[in-house]
């Protein structure tokens, strides 16, 4: 049955990282646990298309969905929270609406009219808000503007966002305002003056918002939110306290604390007879907050300065922790700064080594030899994407004696190019959205390592990479110990290897990260995690 699908639009106030992604995704979680079918878009105001040809230094990590888009790490969040998968059409970009204008325009589509920022641009970004909500999916649609309220490049989307109020009428789409109210030591007080002012901008684009969420580090009283609701044009119910939390995952539940959900359903005219079933999510938080053991992990890296680089594969380990009752420690060292020299210095108290997604040469020899390290002294390893290609590497110059084998990717010239551009990559001379991505079908080869953990022989795993295992080595490779457990049953494409002589010694084609969740924990992580744990317990891993 179509639904008539409700929108929450989230802007955000006063500064940037106030965190409108979690706030995003917690009262989604809230929501769907009261039985609602919500999703969670992102709307980027940046130029770019999309965010797969920035530095990972510039927004952190590049997401990608299962449909192959490379997007926001926002989007990453709410998969992780609401364990159900995005799409393209989670995430937009200015740059992408004004490509699809453009393109219209181009084709005559505009019959002769002047193309303008109002009505043309704003009706795209209408058109894509409503794309999610047109499926007839979903109740709810919570929209979240990224930028800050007052910056030029967001006024579009505020405008749309003024437009669609009006169209869609109150009862089905509202604003909440995340803003920040700072404590200032030297007077010892909460202030409101910089809510104020931001809600005064988004009231000059015509926009009020409904709920107010303030960011804090203390308790904001309730004459502080009287204050607030005051100035402010809300009720005090509306204003609600986000406080620091000491994770990410407290906040669905501080938001419950503070009845979010509770004025959203009500603004929504929506039924609030159910309270949110949260007791796997809390399950899981207890856990965590509980582990029995810690495990030392080296998480090697050439953006290792910027954690958000490595967003999704911090959180897999949250979740993998959690379930093992372990703290995963993620020691977090630059592959720029390991030499044959000091990587026994810098390695040898780690518990489990994974090296990293990557792209160049930068750092590339450092990888190299924390592999090595691994490999050599029966450290569990585990090698994502760019990681898997430098175990490859490290084995065929180390084990099998092809001095100076390398990626093409690092060295065209090589002698022994065990990784080399994919076919379909050779013709291809454009950067953005061309690399081999999103979900491709796997085939774990029986009684493997991976075959057991996964417990089963298809599996999909998303990708983003233009390079390979390259076949012509494949013999040589398994002959000397290194195994092919997972391969593309149409292509033949390598998508795993392992070294069943060591311990733990896992390398995958593709990104396990992206799809761990709360709910689901990513089984590569979990088991690696566990081998971590026997590792820092000296007992032996076995499967
Ligand atoms: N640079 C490598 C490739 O394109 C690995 C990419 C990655 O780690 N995501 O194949």
């Amino acid at each position: 049955m179509m639904k008539n699908t409700k929108y929450v639009f989230v802007t955000g106030g006063v500064t940037s990282s106030l965190g409108k992604g979690i706030i995003a995704a917690s009262l989604a979680k809230l929501l769907q646990e009261r039985g609602y079918s919500v999703t969670i878009q992102k709307l980027d105001p940046y130029i770019n298309i999309d965010p797969g040809t920035l530095n990972p230094y510039e927004h952190g990590e590049c997401y990608v969905t299962e449909d192959g888009a490379e997007t926001d790490l926002d989007l990453g969040h709410y998969e992780r929270f609401l364990n159900i998968p995005t799409s393209q059409a989670n995430n937009v970009t200015t740059g992408r609406i004004y490509q699809s204008v453009i393109e219209k325009e181009r084709k005559g589509e505009f019959l002769g009219k002047t193309v303008q920022v109002i009505p043309h641009i704003t009706d795209e970004i209408k058109h894509r808000i409503q794309i999610l909500g047109n499926t007839g999916d979903f109740d709810i649609v919570i929209t979240e503007i990224g930028g800050t309220v007052g910056d030029i490049e967001s006024l579009p989307y505020v405008e749309s966002v003024r437009q669609l109020l009006w169209e869609l009428g109150h009862e089905n789409a509202i604003v909440i305002h995340l803003t920040l109210v700072p404590y200032l030591a030297a007077a010892g007080e909460l202030k409101t003056k910089p809510t104020q002012h931001s809600v005064k901008m988004l009231m000059q684009s015509g926009v009020s918002p409904d709920i107010l969420v303030c960011r804090t580090e203390h308790e904001i009283s309730d004459s502080i939110k009287n204050k607030l609701a005051l100035f402010c044009n809300v009720r005090k119910e509306d204003v609600i306290q986000s406080i620091d939390a000491e994770t990410i995952y407290d906040v669905p539940n501080f938001m419950l604390e503070e009845g979010l959900d509770t004025v959203v359903l009500k603004k929504l005219q929506l039924p609030n007879d159910k309270q949110p079933e949260l007791k796997l999510w809390n399950d899981f938080l207890k856990r965590f907050k509980n582990p029995k053991n810690t495990v030392e992990i080296g998480l090697i890296g050439k953006y290792v300065e910027l954690h958000d680089a490595y967003k999704s594969i911090s959180e897999a380990f949250i979740h993998a922790g959690a379930q093992n009752e372990v703290k995963v420690n993620i020691n977090w060292i630059h592959s720029e700064a390991l030499t044959v020299e000091n990587v026994p210095e810098l390695l040898q108290n780690l518990n489990g080594v994974l090296v990293a997604p990557g792209f160049g040469e930068r750092g590339i020899e450092g990888k190299i030899e924390a592999v090595k390290f691994a490999r050599e002294n029966n450290i569990p390893f585990f090698g994502i994407c760019l990681g898997m290609q430098m175990a490859v590497i490290e084995f065929s110059r180390n084990v099998l004696g092809l001095t100076g084998a390398n990626s093409t990717e690092m060295n065209s010239n090589t002698l022994y190019p065990v990784i080399d551009l994919m076919e379909e990559q050779k013709n291809i001379t454009e950067y953005g959205g061309t690399m081999r991505l999103g979900a491709w079908d796997c085939v774990l080869k029986e009684g493997s390592k991976v075959r057991n953990i996964y417990h089963k022989e298809h599996i999909s795993e998303r990708h983003r990479h233009r390079y390979e295992f390259n076949n012509d080595f494949l013999e040589q490779v398994e002959k000397a110990g290194m195994i092919a457990t997972g391969k593309n049953p149409k292509t033949n494409l390598v998508e795993v290897i392992e070294i069943p002589k060591h311990p733990w010694f896992v390398g995958v084609q593709y990104h396990p990260e992206y799809k761990s969740t709360v709910l689901n924990p990513h089984p590569l992580f979990v088991d690696f995690v566990k081998a971590t744990l026997n590792h820092a317990l000296n007992l032996p891993t076995n499967h």
